[in-house]
């Protein structure tokens, strides 16, 4: 299946499983703003504990904090987000299309680029085995222009962005003719800065009210609580400070699902480090972080580092973490090592001093800092959009049937049993009901009585249910139920007493937590 079908059949299960609304759909929709239904929202629940604990329970030097969504105005001026959280944005006039002039270059840029590799393609079905596509970049001539063309076009934006010269960004549009994919025109407006943060007022009477913002990242708040944290909880360098929160911005171009909203949740973590030590750091959150993907089986191969080559001023390393989602490897993730440069800013702007005092040194001194920041949702839609599949499944009367099924990490799914009376009378539901009692406590469990067996089985697969749990008449002689496996569909019968052990075998968290180590 190509994969934006795939994708399009994602987004509809998502709806029809209680994972994803779109908000306020009644009022038909808010652009780019998500509800997560009954099974998303505890999906999304399990994806932040497996986060949280991961950094909190396994890390003596790590704790949890939650700051508000509110904070000082001057918070955001330090911290640069007032004068440069910004995207470039033009607009189409004959569609009235709005894009960023970024998206729109390494849009075309990346039309090139799919050009040098079908060229590439076809070179490996002439040549066969004897095929080196690093002599074949490097000497076809065709590829060597169009790479030349890729490279003059990207160093010409950077500069243009360093610049500041909005002029130039517009005319690199005009010179390669991009046109609007709506319009197809070149009928383009200037290039304009763009503030990604929404502002609202604080205080009752408008006129005296402040302005102040919507928080675009969650970091602030730890970095503007780190002397509070340090203080009362005694830390000694190297720590670490987590949280999970929302985040707000006025995303100019919405697309892709839950991959890019205007409200959104992060998972960030900030690690306060002596000075001198970020290289080694930076490495070891690189190497854990991938761990923490890794560990969930979706596929090594979905990932990949991706890093920086053009830092931020203050930043001395920068990485993501890209997946491959339907659309191709996008960030998933950002671990950056950001020096003493948030820190310095807010005991700069704030005139208080945030500095640690080292007792081995003998010495104070601002932290330096490695950032880990992950979105919840777009983890989310590495988890549904992976283990979505479509399977054939061959009945033993010799007929094809396709299942639905969400292979979603059992850790993470949403309900980790479902209970099923094969039929309501005879006291099989009493016992299922019984069975059910015993579990909840321990496990999000679901009863399920209505419609045959075969299609409560389906309707538990498409919501990811790791197990299947069903109370026949043998049940009432013998206290033993079968119990089905959603992957294989192997079904066992096994005793009332050790459910519970099963059960909790496979959708432990601790089975993702032991390969971190
Ligand atoms: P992008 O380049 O995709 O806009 P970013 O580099 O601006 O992302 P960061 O500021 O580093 O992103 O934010 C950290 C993480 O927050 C990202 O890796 C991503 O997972 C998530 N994130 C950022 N913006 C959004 C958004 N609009 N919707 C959902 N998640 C987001």
């Amino acid at each position: 299946m190509a994969n934006a079908d795939k994708f399009k059949k994602v987004i509809a299960h998502a709806k029809e499983y209680g994972f994803v609304f779109q908000s306020s759909e009644i009022y038909d929709g808010l652009s780019a703003v998500y509800d997560y239904g009954q099974n998303g929202s505890e999906l999304k629940n399990n994806i932040k504990r497996y986060w949280l604990d991961s950094m909190v329970k396994l890390h003596e030097n790590i704790v949890g904090i939650d700051s508000a969504i509110f904070m000082h105005p001057t918070v955001w001026k330090a911290s640069g987000h007032v004068g440069a959280f910004n995207d470039p944005l033009i607009d189409n006039k004959d569609s009235k299309k709005r894009y960023r002039a970024d998206v729109l270059i390494e849009d075309f840029v990346e039309k090139i680029n799919i050009k040098i590799k079908k060229d590439i393609a076809k070179a490996k079905k002439r040549f066969g085995d004897a095929f080196d596509e690093k002599e074949f970049r490097s000497t076809n001539g065709r590829i060597l222009d169009r790479q030349k063309k890729i490279d003059e076009i990207l160093l010409r934006f950077k500069t243009a962005m360093e610049k500041e010269d909005l002029a130039d960004v517009k005319q690199i549009i005009i010179d390669n003719g991009i046109i609007c994919p709506v319009s197809g025109s070149k009928n383009w407006t200037d290039v304009r800065q763009f503030n990604l943060m929404f502002d609202t007022k604080l205080g009752s009477v408008s006129e005296e009210a402040d302005v102040i913002y919507l928080r675009p990242e969650t970091a602030q708040g730890i970095f503007v609580n780190y002397l509070n944290v340090q203080k009362t909880g005694r830390m000694k360098l190297p720590f670490g400070i987590a949280q999970i929160g929302k985040a707000f911005r006025n995303e100019i171009v919405a697309r892709q699902f839950i991959f890019r909203m205007r409200e959104f949740e992060q998972m960030e973590m900030q690690f306060f480090i002596r000075p001198g030590e970020e290289d080694k750091w930076f490495e070891y959150w690189k190497s854990l972080r991938m761990k923490w993907h890794e560990a969930l089986g979706l596929g090594k191969e979905k990932y990949r580092f991706h890093d920086h080559e053009n830092l931020a001023h203050y930043a001395k390393a920068a990485t993501d973490i890209e997946f491959d989602f339907p659309f191709g490897f996008k960030e998933l993730e950002g671990i950056h090592s950001r020096t003493d440069f948030d820190l310095s800013q807010h005991q700069e702007f704030s005139g208080k001093k945030l500095q640690y005092f080292d007792p081995e040194l003998n010495k104070s001194y601002v932290p330096y800092v490695i950032e880990t920041s992950i979105g919840v949702d777009r983890m989310f839609l590495t988890v549904l959009a992976t283990s979505f599949e479509e399977e054939e499944i061959k009945k033993e009367n010799g007929k094809i049937e396709t299942r639905t099924v969400l292979r979603i990490p059992p850790a993470l799914a949403p309900i980790k049993a479902a209970i099923l009376p094969l039929m309501k009378k005879d006291g099989l539901a009493e016992k299922a009901r019984e069975i059910l009692d015993d579990l909840k406590y321990d496990f999000n469990c679901q009863y399920e009585e209505k419609d045959s067996i075969g299609k409560r089985y389906r309707r538990q697969d498409a919501i990811g249910t790791p197990y299947c749990i069903t109370v026949d008449h043998q049940t009432l002689e013998d206290e033993t139920v079968t119990i089905r496996e959603r992957d294989t569909m192997q079904q066992e019968r096994v005793e009332i007493r050790k459910l519970s052990s099963i059960i909790d075998g496979k959708v432990n968290f601790k089975n993702l937590f032991k390969k971190l180590r």
